[in-house]
C-alpha cells in the first residue's frame, strides 16, 4: 500500500536523479582526459560506450530469440574516441577509470 501511494513520487524523483547524474557524468567527460592517450574524453565518449551498449543488447536479443534478458551490469560508460579505451563511471568519486573489460569494441 505504501508503495502504491509513494509510486507517483518515487518515479520523478528517479527520473530526475538519472537526468542529473546523466548530465554530471557528461560535464565530468569534457574536462577528463584519457589516461592512455591523454585525449579529453568529451561527450562523443559517452555516446561511444551508449551506442556499443545499445548494439550489445541488440545481439543478445537477436541471438536469445524469445528468452527475457535481464540487463546485465554495465562497466563501460566512455570509450575514447582516439585509442577506444574503455572507461567505466565511479560515480562517488566522480571521475572515469579503465573498465575491466577492455576487449576491442566492434
Ligand atoms: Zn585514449
Amino acid at each position: 500500500m505504501t508503495m502504491l501511494v509513494l509510486f507517483p513520487v518515487i518515479i520523478p524523483i528517479t527520473f530526475t536523479i538519472g537526468y542529473f547524474e546523466e548530465r554530471q557524468k557528461r560535464k565530468i567527460a569534457e574536462r577528463f582526459s584519457c589516461t592512455k592517450c591523454g585525449n579529453i574524453l568529451g561527450a562523443i565518449s559517452i555516446d561511444l560506450a551508449d551506442a556499443e551498449q545499445h548494439k550489445f543488447m541488440q545481439r543478445l536479443l537477436h541471438e536469445n530469440p524469445g528468452i527475457r534478458i535481464r540487463p546485465a551490469t554495465r562497466t563501460v560508460y566512455a570509450v575514447c574516441s582516439n585509442c577506444k579505451t574503455k572507461f567505466t563511471y565511479l560515480k562517488e568519486d566522480m571521475l572515469f577509470d579503465i573498465a575491466s573489460d577492455n576487449s576491442p569494441i566492434e
